[in-house]
């Protein structure tokens, strides 16, 4: 009898210990415009990638990813305020809802398996309340998830689409905005102080070697720092919750794409 005891008393203590890591979900965005994307395939399978539609690799690297049991969303383009670099299917906000419903279908239709949708750039997009509720209510039919990558601090993204009923997150870190090693590292350390702060943190990164190197070498020490790398999706049923139990989300823009 008090051996059960104390095999109960040891799960619980393991089970709170556990409870209170710290989690972060780590999105690598642009994923499908090169063959050499693929090497992200070797990151943990807790990373969640952010595939762009209607590329010749698109429809590959979501069918790559599931085989793996790694998380896929669409990495929709949105029209930005510099409109410099836009990518050919990019919802504007002179289309109609009929027209961006069917841009929306599409690029889902060449990203399969997705469960949410994050924005490639947007940055004027994400702050005009019409084009986002549309938006939204296409992802809530669809029963998709929504990351505001939060190109602008204007955005109103994520609370359009909680007010619509879709579960978001923002993210809080952009870990190679500059894609040079010194600049990861600076803003990998970030991460982790925002993660160990509030319990919970979003970084988005890109495929480049450099970034690739990095966080090969460095994801796989954060668990000895008490945080658990976690899957997007799980990520945001745990932030639900926390949002629900009266905790703010944080996190600012440093950039307008
Ligand atoms: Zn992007």
């Amino acid at each position: 009898m008090q051996h059960l005891l104390l095999i109960i008393l040891v799960l619980c203590l393991s089970f709170k210990a556990h409870a209170q890591l710290a989690e972060i979900a780590l999105i690598i965005d642009d994923m499908g415009n090169k063959d050499e994307d693929a090497q992200a395939f070797a990151l943990p399978a807790e990373v969640t990638f952010a595939i762009l539609p209607n590329k010749v690799l698109s429809k590959q690297f979501s069918e790559r990813a599931r085989e793996q049991s790694r998380e896929v969303i669409l990495h929709m383009p949105m029209e930005s305020i510099a409109g410099i670099k836009e990518e050919h299917n990019s919802l504007n906000a002179n289309m109609t809802t009929v027209q961006m419903r069917l841009l929306l279908q599409q690029a889902l239709d060449t990203v399969p398996y997705a469960s949410g949708v994050n924005n490639h750039m947007g940055s004027k997009l994400t702050q005009l309340d019409q084009p986002m509720a549309v938006m939204m209510e296409f992802l809530l039919q669809q029963g998709l998830y929504f990351v505001d990558s939060r190109t602008t601090s204007l955005s109103k993204a994520e609370r359009i689409a909680r007010q619509t009923g879709v579960m978001a997150v923002k993210r809080n870190v952009f870990l190679d905005h500059q894609a040079d090693v010194g600049h990861i590292e600076m803003q990998f350390n970030r991460l982790v102080r925002l993660a160990k702060k509030h319990g919970r943190a979003v970084a988005i990164a890109h495929p480049y070697p450099q970034t690739l190197e990095f966080l090969h070498d460095n994801l796989a020490l954060l668990e000895a720092q008490g945080i658990s790398l976690v899957k997007l999706g799980d990520f945001i049923r745990n932030d639900e919750k926390h949002v629900s139990q009266g905790n703010q989300s944080f996190g600012s823009a440093n950039t307008a794409k």
